[in-house]
């Protein structure tokens, strides 16, 4: 094999959230398979992100494979305007059965902060064909929503990057995120903030936007379930539109199949990606309702106003169809319940560190908040010597593996934790 040109990667390259000035080097891949990511040095890592929620079944699964290579031979893309497909067909009929009743309608888009977009735009022409001027959301402090425009703008300005683009974003409003953890006596105050805004300003908003019971990147919040049944509450009260962000937290993650479950609550407007299609390729959807698509449908431009180039690609259709049918067979439930089990056994040990701010665990998520913020070159070539790989940000490490992990490959990437915590001088600011 080649050696790689890690100084051309270094030199022409971003990667998420990187510098150009000061690059931190990259590890270099060659293949991945299960649970294990192969090093071009040779060294294998257990993978203890899912690449971003998204691989829950690992790396190189047969029954994906297959399903990628088989549409292959057919045609990779044809464009969906005018045309349809079996791999869209499919992929929509399965989604429609997993998610509730009432979200009938199916948007395919081409990436999370598109699928958002989609949903926002949607809410926005539902309130346009009703003859009412509604240009705000309503959302929750520490949250994230992508970083295209529109959901830069119902972002968490104060916990992300986005405060720099201020006066370019619309001023959306933000209500004060839940305090209540998902394992704490509930505490009805909770929903004050959320309450008062929505009565003060309910007649300019189209919707609320929020990520159910897990707040992702914004903080890896976990909260109280009666946080939104009372949102649920409130949005029917005042004639708001609910749109649910599932990107992160569908297709099992949190240990239902769609976060809302834990407070049997069904959106207006659903958006999902992520894991949509086991981590192979970009997809994502925005579905809705009946009433919702048909009073968008029925007003000035008759037609819902967005389409994307590659919007219904086969490839992912097929693919996502293929995950889904892995989730149809039910095996993630006992996989997602063991290793919840798992972190709620060795989660809490870690808070002898005097580093670790506060532990928490939902499904396949375990969130270790410290003190300090890590140091990102130091802390992540301690976890790749450790053969794991781990990716923290600023004061948060987490774990959301893929759903086969073992006891072993978890009991693996807690002890690299550990023994991160244990040195915290070499790994903290
Ligand atoms: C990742 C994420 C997005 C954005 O998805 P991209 O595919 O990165 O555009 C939006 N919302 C939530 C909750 C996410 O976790």
């Amino acid at each position: 094999m080649n050696t790689l040109d890690l100084d051309f990667d270094r030199n022409h390259i971003w990667h998420p959230y990187t510098s150009t000035i000061s690059p931190l080097n990259c590890y270099p891949v060659s293949h991945a398979s299960g649970n294990q990511i192969h090093l071009e040095s040779g060294e294998v890592l257990i993978d203890g992100m899912s690449s971003w929620w998204a691989a829950i079944h690992g790396y190189n699964h047969p029954h994906l494979n297959a399903a990628v290579t088989e549409q292959l031979s057919r045609m990779s893309h044809v464009m969906f305007g005018g045309l349809t497909h079996q791999p869209a067909i499919g992929l929509c009929q399965k989604l429609l059965q997993m998610v509730p009743a009432s979200l009938q309608h199916v948007f395919l888009a081409d990436s999370g902060s598109v699928a958002v977009e989609v949903a926002l735009k949607m809410a926005l022409q539902y309130w346009h064909s009703r003859g009412e001027s509604r240009p705000r959301f309503l959302t929750l402090r520490h949250g994230y929503h992508g970083d295209t425009f529109a959901a830069m703008s119902v972002t968490d300005p104060d916990n992300s990057m986005h405060r720099l683009y201020r006066g370019f974003l619309p001023e959306h409003l933000f209500a004060d995120s839940p305090q209540t953890g998902f394992y704490e006596p509930w505490n009805p105050l909770d929903i004050n903030d959320f309450q008062s805004q929505l009565e003060q300003h309910h007649q300019q908003i189209a919707a609320v936007i929020l990520e159910p019971i897990v707040q992702g990147a914004g903080g890896m919040r976990i909260y109280h379930p009666h946080y939104l049944q009372a949102v649920r509450k409130l949005c029917d009260q005042f004639g708001v539109l609910l749109i649910a962000d599932e990107i992160a937290t569908g297709f099992g993650r949190t240990g239902k199949l769609f976060a809302c479950e834990h407070a049997g609550i069904a959106p207006d407007i659903l958006c999902v990606g992520k894991a949509l299609t086991g981590g192979y390729m970009t997809l994502s959807a925005t579905l809705t309702t009946q009433h919702v698509a048909q009073t968008v449908c029925a007003g000035e431009a008759q037609c819902f106003m967005h389409g994307p180039t590659f919007m219904g690609n086969p490839l992912a259709c097929a693919v996502a169809e293929a995950s889904l049918s892995l989730i149809e067979t039910g095996d993630w439930q006992t996989q997602v319940q063991q290793i919840e089990h798992f972190f709620a056994t060795h989660l809490p040990p870690l808070q002898q560190y005097g580093m670790v701010k506060d532990i928490r665990w939902l499904g396949a998520i375990g969130v270790i908040e410290t003190h300090q913020p890590v140091r990102m070159a130091e802390i992540q070539a301690h976890f790749v010597r450790q053969g794991v790989w781990i990716r923290p940000f600023g004061r948060l490490i987490y774990l959301m593996p893929p759903y086969l992990s073992t006891s072993e490959d978890l009991t693996q990437l807690v002890r690299a934790i550990e023994r991160a915590l244990q040195q915290s001088a070499l790994f903290f600011q």
